[in-house]
This record gives C-alpha cells, structure tokens and sequence, in this order.
C-alpha cells in the first residue's frame, strides 16, 4: 500500500507525518502554528513540517493529503472560510501542496478527516451511523452516515461548532450569531475565564494568569475540579452549550455513536458526563437511550490518519 504524506493544519499546531499502510503515522512533526498570522507564515510552518517529515522518510509518498480546519470546497481544493485561520480563506491549497512536492494531492475538512479515522481505526469501529466531534481552539465535526463519510453538496457539511444555540448571541466571523463555538470551544472557555478575572472575579487562576501569562480550558478545567468557583461557573457553562449543541445532534442524526475528541475532552469525564445527562434529559427519548457517546481513541493524530485514508479512497490508491 502506497504512503501518504499528511498534514492537519489548524488554528494553534500543524502535525504532519507519512501514512503507512496499517493506518500509523510515521515521521511525526509537530510545530505551533499561529492561525491569526497572515497566509505566508502559515504556509511556510506547513511546508517546513512536510519537508522535515520528507526529509526522514526514506520512501517517496505516492500523495500529500491535507487536513485543514474550515469549511472546504471539496472541488477547487480551497477553504473557504477558516474562523480560526482566517488568512487561508480563499488560497489553493490543494493546487500548491501538489505543485511543490510533485505529486497528486487531496484536501478535506479537520473534523471530518478524523472522522474518517475514528471510524475506520478508532472509537467508532464496527457503527454504521456515526458523529466525531473536536472540542478544541474550535468546535469541528464529521458525519459517518451508512459508514461513509457524509461531505454535503460542497464539502462543507458537519460544521457543528456553527450550529446556533443563541439567537441572541455574539456575532461569529462565520455569519452567525450565538455559535456553539462561542461558548464550548476551547478558547471560548479561556476567554470567558480571563473576562472574568479582568473583570475582577477573585480566583485561584489569577495565579495562573500571571506565571503563565495566558490560561487554558485545561487549566479553567483543572481550577474548576478542585473547586474554584469562577471556573465551575466557565467550565460548567461551556458543557451546558456543548450539552445543547449535542442534544441537536441526537435529534437530528439518531446516530448509534457519538465520539469526542480534541483537547477540551482530555479532561474526561468533566466533559462527558454533563453531555450524557444533557441528552438523557432533553433529547428525544428513543435515540437518546440508543446512543452512547464515547472518548475519541486516535487523539491528536485523528486529522493526519483520515487525510491518508481519505487520499486513498479518492485516488484509488
Ligand atoms: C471550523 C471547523 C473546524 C473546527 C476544528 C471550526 O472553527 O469551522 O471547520 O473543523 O473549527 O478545527
């Protein structure tokens, strides 16, 4: 089986690495990558991670697949709109990754590649119907209906951190208003936790705050864990809207599973049992009793696996 060059591109990091054929990701790069610079510095930490993952490989890939946060257009290869790497909106990145590295490449959406891989490799072996989530700098998701992976008429389909839970909400560079990614994602939960204490909220993360300069929804999830109050209230916020986003999902769907992923489901069972009870109380009672919703197993490596297997099932390789 042919190896594939890989990449999942995102808001914070770039992982990269060669696909073998059981599905491991050699050569494994991983580099922070700034979704708030502008498009040439975001290219050239993407092309420094392939070229430094070609460079200790000693096979040449048969393709180089892309994984990239946004919403894609599957036919020209290009994200459209990237709310946390909003330089890329627009620039051909299919076109340019075949062009440098001389071979055939795909592009999909972040969310949806992990899906792939999940699926095939991971938690959502063996279901038929199933949705992945990543909770993490964003809110990213794929659809497995059937065992396939459901794309929609462009590629855009599964942009569940887009979903909105709040009319009136803030606004959302996607168009929206009240996004689900406003509350739950990753940086949301920071945000709201460093508003706070700038607001002057005594907490225990103003320590934090000023060894570290910046804070986390790891670190929101471990305060809120040994009990301070102004990160309950933030973290236990955020799995409300998660919860609310979710119950959506099981209505709509009626999936057997749902697998979760990304950083902010690293804390456990913090995240997964407000979800469950969320569904268990407010969803439709047959396919919320059918459902089980579950830990991602493929963690960071999810995007770069199920951009190989996406490259394989297009290119027929
Ligand atoms: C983007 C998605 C992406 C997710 C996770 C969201 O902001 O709209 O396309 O899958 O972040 O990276």
């Amino acid at each position: 089986v042919p190896k594939i060059l890989v990449a999942d591109l995102g808001g914070t990091k770039v992982l990269a690495g060669i696909v073998s054929g059981d599905g491991k990701l050699q050569h494994r790069r991983k580099r922070e990558s700034a979704g708030d610079g502008e498009l040439k510095d975001i290219l050239a930490n993407l092309y420094a991670a392939l070229d430094d993952v070609l460079a200790a490989a000693a096979s040449s890939p048969a393709a180089v697949a892309l994984a990239s946060a946004g919403a894609i257009d599957l036919k020209k290869g290009v994200v459209t709109h990237s709310p946390n790497m909003m330089a890329v909106n627009g620039a051909p990145l299919r076109e340019l990754l075949s062009q440098r590295y001389g071979i055939p490449a795909v592009m999909l959406n972040d969310a949806s590649a992990a899906a792939l891989a999940e699926h095939h490799l991971g938690a959502g072996r063996g279901s038929r119907d199933m949705i992945f989530l990543t909770v993490s700098t964003g809110i990213g998701g794929g659809i497995i209906v059937d065992n396939k992976l459901y794309q929609g008429a462009d590629g855009t389909a599964g942009e569940f951190g887009h979903t909105i839970i709040d009319l009136n909400g803030p606004a959302d560079t996607c168009g929206g208003y009240g996004c689900l990614e406003q509350y739950a994602s990753g940086t949301a939960i920071a945000r709201k936790a460093v508003n706070l204490l700038n607001s002057g909220v005594a907490s225990s993360l103003a320590d934090v705050l000023a060894r570290q300069g910046r804070i986390t929804a790891a670190d929101v999830a471990a305060a809120a864990l040994s009990g301070d109050p102004l990160a309950k209230e933030v973290f236990d916020a955020a799995m409300r809207a998660l919860g609310t986003g979710i119950i959506s999902i099981v209505n709509v769907f009626n999936p057997e599973l749902i697998v979760i992923g990304g950083g902010v489901s690293q804390t456990g069972e913090q995240l997964f049992a407000p979800v469950r009870r969320a569904v268990a109380e407010h969803a439709y009672k047959l396919p919320a009793s059918r459902v089980k919703i579950v830990p991602a197993a493929l963690g960071d490596e999810a995007g770069a696996v199920g951009a190989a297997l996406f490259a394989r099932e297009e290119l027929g390789l």
